[in-house]
C-alpha cells in the first residue's frame, strides 16, 4: 500500500482550515472609506524634511532591537504612566497575536463582547487558545451582567475590550470596564486603537490594577503604512509577554519615520481633530436619512443600520458610484442590515452622503 502523500488536509490544523483568511478588498481608484485611515498626507515641507532623513537610514544594518529612540518618545506621545513599561509591535494586530502566544495553553480561552474587532477571535485560533463572546446589548454597549457571568464560569487567561468598539464605534461604560478589569482573573487588555478620536482613555489608570494592559497603534492617527502598535502595562506582565517577541521586529524605516511623525504629531493631531468635527456632521447627516440609522461614535468612523435586506444593495450602489465602505450584512447576527462608513475628507464624504441618498431613492 503506497503511503498517503502529504497533504495540506493532514497537517494543517483543523481550526485553521476552517478560517477564512482576513480579506482586503482592493480599493483601486475608489473613494476609501472601508479602513478607519486618516485621509491627509503631510504638508510638503514635512515630507521634505522626513525624506532627507532617510538618506542616513543603514538599511544593510539590523535596527536597534529595543527601539529605544522610539520608545521614549510613544512614551511621552502617549502619556505612558510612570513605572509602566511597554513593548513595541509590528502593528498592534502583532501585539495581540504576542499575547495570545505568551498565554497560550490547553484550557485556556480568550474572551471578548461580539460583535467586537474580529481578530481577537482569529488569533485564539491561530494560538491555539479558545475564544468565548458575550453578546452585546442591542444599542451595542456592555451587557454588563452577562460579561461578568461569563468571567466567572470561562475564568479567560485575556479580556480584550475594544475601547471605542469596532466595528460599532460605541465607547463602553468606564465603570462596567472597571468591574470587569475588578473580576478578571487574568489580563484585561483595553484595546485603544481609536483614541485619537475620543477624551477617554486608561492610560492614566494604568497601575491602578495589577492586571490592566492599554493598547494602542499608530495606524488611526495617521500612519497606518508604518506598521506600528504599542502595549502599556506593569512590568512583571510586560517582561514575561517581551519574551514572544521576535528579534528586530520594528523595522528601520518605521523606527525612524515614526519618531520623526511623532515629533511633529500636533500636524496629525490637527487632522484627528478635524475627523472628529467632520463625524458629527456626518452623523448629522445619517440622521436625517429616514431609512438609516446611525450609531454614535467615538471613533472615525459611523455603523449604520439600513432597512432589511438594503445593506448589500447600498453597498453594491455605493460601490458603482465610486465609494468603497464595509459590508457588515455578512458578518450577521447584531450586524446584520449594518454597514460602516470611515470619516474622511469633506470632499469624499459628501460623496459617500450623495451615493447613499441616491441608492436609498432608487
Ligand atoms: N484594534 C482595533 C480595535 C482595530 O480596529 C484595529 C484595526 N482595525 C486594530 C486593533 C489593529 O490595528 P493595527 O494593527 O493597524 O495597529
Amino acid at each position: 500500500m503506497s503511503p498517503t502523500p502529504p497533504s495540506p488536509q493532514r497537517w494543517i490544523r483543523p481550526g485553521i482550515q476552517a478560517l477564512s483568511a482576513y480579506h482586503v478588498p482592493a480599493a483601486g481608484d475608489l473613494i476609501k472609506l472601508d479602513a478607519m485611515e486618516n485621509p491627509y498626507r503631510w504638508p510638503e515641507n514635512l515630507i521634505d524634511a522626513w525624506l532627507e532623513l532617510l538618506r542616513d537610514v543603514e538599511l544593510n544594518r539590523y535596527p536597534d532591537p529595543d527601539a529605544q529612540a522610539l520608545n521614549d518618545q510613544l512614551r511621552h506621545s502617549m502619556q505612558v504612566p510612570d513605572g509602566m513599561r511597554l513593548i513595541l509591535g509590528n502593528g498592534s494586530d502583532e501585539l495581540i497575536q504576542m499575547l495570545a502566544l505568551a498565554v497560550a495553553g490547553p484550557d485556556r480561552l480568550i474572551l471578548s463582547p461580539d460583535p467586537t474587532f474580529v481578530m481577537y477571535r482569529m488569533i485564539a485560533e491561530f494560538a491555539g487558545l479558545e475564544y468565548r463572546s458575550v453578546p452585546l446589548a442591542t444599542d451595542f454597549s456592555l451587557d454588563l451582567d452577562a460579561t461578568l457571568q461569563a468571567v466567572r464560569q470561562h475564568q479567560p487567561a485575556i479580556v480584550f475590550l475594544a475601547y471605542p468598539n469596532n466595528p460599532t464605534g460605541t465607547l463602553f461604560a468606564a465603570e462596567g470596564v472597571e468591574a470587569i478589569v475588578k473580576a478578571a482573573p487574568g489580563l484585561v487588555v483595553i484595546d485603544e486603537a481609536y483614541a485619537p478620536f475620543t477624551d477617554a482613555s486608561f492610560m492614566p489608570r494604568l497601575g491602578d490594577y495589577p492586571n490592566l494592559l492599554v493598547l494602542r497603534t499608530v495606524s488611526k492617527m495617521g500612519l497606518a503604512g508604518l506598521r506600528l502598535g504599542l502595549l502599556a502595562g506593569p512590568p512583571a506582565w510586560l517582561g514575561e509577554i517581551d519574551k514572544v517577541r521576535l528579534p528586530y521586529n520594528i523595522n528601520v524605516l518605521t523606527q525612524v519615520s515614526a519618531l520623526f511623525a511623532l515629533e511633529h504629531k500636533h500636524v496629525l493631531d490637527e487632522q484627528t481633530q478635524q475627523i472628529r468635527r467632520d463625524r458629527q456632521i456626518l452623523l448629522e447627516a445619517l440622521r436625517a436619512m429616514p431609512t438609516v440609522d446611525p450609531y454614535p461614535s467615538e471613533a472615525n468612523f459611523i455603523l449604520f443600520r439600513t432597512l432589511a435586506g438594503q445593506a448589500d444593495t447600498l453597498f453594491a450602489v455605493l460601490k458603482a458610484q465610486g465609494v468603497l465602505i464595509k459590508n457588515l450584512n455578512p458578518a450577521g447576527g447584531r450586524l446584520q442590515d449594518c454597514l460602516r462608513v470611515t470619516v474622511g475628507k469633506p470632499e469624499e464624504n459628501a460623496a459617500f452622503l450623495a451615493a447613499l441618498q441616491q441608492g436609498l431613492s432608487a
